[in-house]
């Protein structure tokens, strides 16, 4: 009935914002400013409801990361690295680095999954190469802590590639997630079994919670990072309410992903930045909200020619031309660069809201981050961040993952061209939102592929067994 409750209070807001999307891509900006309004207020009334158990699902919510980093640190901190079991992670993927973090990320879930303590190799990343430093095998800790204080040699009696967790082989070296055979039930967007009914009650993006809570603990900053991330900080004057915007352009542009102008994110920045206003007036606060961006993107020209005329209508945008001039493909693999990349997104991660095009994995991993926030202040701060985005083209995917399925709970007849047919029960793969009230997908039962009502299914949530969550064998 709890699980219930929570999963229908979500829904409830989820719906609105489809039916929002579904209005204002077809009326007029004048019938859509009372519309607004209308859907702002009732946003409002769902923030009243959700307050009534907040206590209950942060201390919940924080028992269940707890839980998550002991086991990771337990799991990454063995006490005989000589006989422990291990699987090897090469940090040498020849892309950029969120693509990176994520392959990183998906060594860990595995390594949970296989209960394996987790090596990464990474002299070979291209990252910092310039930065080697003498009689280290890492470039990794010039900006991030070590994955283990007393596990570092991915040495072994036994070795060999993966072919399924085999218990007699002591050092199992991972490929990338493309390549992985045989394919095991545990790759995204799979999440633990043993957590899932928790998870499921407490988090709007279960997934999106779990591989969060593995970030964090993979980009756990080093001394250096740290004092860089808090000194430009604070020379950003980075302070809250802030929504992150991230445009993503140069080499993405026409190859993986389309043009935006930064007016379609504008769009959504004034969109959240109404409600906050309708909000305090609700709460009955005077103050005005100032309306804070923090910009971050690979193309430098945005803050000569764009924000202009968003300056002018009273937006004030932080961040720095020169952190774009570091993220061109001329210079991205740089120290400094890579510094500013970790720097973007964890700003990012610390935005109330995120308004970018999840097609990136910069903005993914922001997103992820960001999930993690809240459980360690005493301070009434939101705890489930799933619903703090607006994507401008994809939904949050993992790369490589498995099949991503919905579940009918309303039946649809084709309307327009374009539509599927669907029964109560049908699992429908989604591939994407187009964000006007309708989602793309396949029905797997019919094999009929086109739009649907988003509000027409849920999410079918895929659980996996996670040996690092059992209980030692006695
Ligand atoms: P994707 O290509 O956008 O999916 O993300 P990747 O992280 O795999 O590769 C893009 C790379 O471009 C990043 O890792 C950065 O090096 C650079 N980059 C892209 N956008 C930004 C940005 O907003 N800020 C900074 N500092 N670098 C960026």
């Amino acid at each position: 009935a709890l699980q219930t409750f929570e999963a229908s209070r979500r829904r409830l807001a989820f719906n609105i914002n489809e039916l929002w999307h579904h209005l204002r891509t077809r009326l007029n900006s004048s019938q859509m400013s009372a519309i607004n309004e209308h859907r702002n207020n009732l946003l409002f009334e769902i923030e009243q409801i959700s307050d009534r158990d907040y206590e209950w699902r942060k201390s919940e919510l924080r028992k269940l990361a707890n839980y998550l980093n002991r086991k990771i640190n337990e799991l990454q901190n063995p006490k005989d690295c000589k006989t422990a079991q291990k699987l090897v992670c090469q940090l040498n993927k020849g892309c950029g680095f969120g693509c990176q973090l994520h392959h990183v990320a998906y060594c860990f879930l595995s390594a949970l999954a296989t209960q394996r303590t987790l090596i990464l190799d990474s002299h070979s990343w291209r990252y910092a190469s310039q930065r080697v430093r003498k009689a280290t095998n890492s470039r990794w800790d010039l900006v991030f802590q070590p994955l283990s204080d007393t596990c570092l040699d991915d040495s072994g009696s036994t070795r060999s590639h993966w072919r399924g967790n085999d218990r007699h082989v002591q050092v199992i070296e991972l490929p990338i997630i493309d390549s992985l055979r045989p394919r095991p039930p545990f790759l995204p967007l799979a999440i633990p079994e043993q957590l899932s009914t928790k998870l499921q009650t407490l988090h709007g993006d279960p997934f999106v919670w779990f591989i969060g809570q593995i970030v964090r603990y993979i980009m756990r900053p080093s001394k250096e990072m740290q004092a860089y991330l808090e000194k430009s900080k604070t020379k950003l004057n980075f302070k809250t309410p802030i929504v992150g915007v991230h445009v993503r352009r140069t080499d993405k542009v026409g190859t993986e992903a389309s043009f935006h102008s930064l007016s379609e994110y504008m769009y959504f920045v004034e969109d959240y930045y109404n409600r906050i206003d309708l909000f305090n007036e609700r709460l009955q606060k005077q103050e005005k909200v100032e309306r804070l961006v923090y910009l971050a993107t690979d193309e430098p020209s945005i803050w000569t020619k764009e924000v202009k005329k968003y300056q002018n209508l009273g937006y004030k945008f932080i961040g720095d031309s020169g952190i774009a001039k570091t993220a061109s493909l001329g210079n991205r693999y740089n120290f400094d660069s890579l510094k500013n990349i970790i720097l973007d997104i964890w700003l990012l991660s610390e935005c109330d809201h995120l308004v970018c095009t999840f097609s990136s994995q910069v903005c993914r991993l922001a997103y992820e981050l960001m999930q993690t926030r809240g459980l360690d202040t005493k301070a009434k701060t939101k705890i489930d961040w799933s619903d703090a985005f607006n994507s401008l083209d994809d939904i949050y995917y993992f790369g490589g993952q498995s099949e991503h399925n919905q579940i009918a709970v309303l039946s649809h007849k084709v309307r327009e061209k374009d539509e599927i047919n669907f029964k109560v029960g049908d699992i429908i793969g989604i591939a994407g939102n187009h964000w006007n009230g309708y989602s793309k997908g396949l029905n797997r039962r019919t094999l009929e592929s086109g739009l649907y009502p988003g509000f027409k299914t849920i999410e079918q949530v895929k659980t996996a067994f996670f040996k690092v969550f059992d209980e030692p064998e006695k």
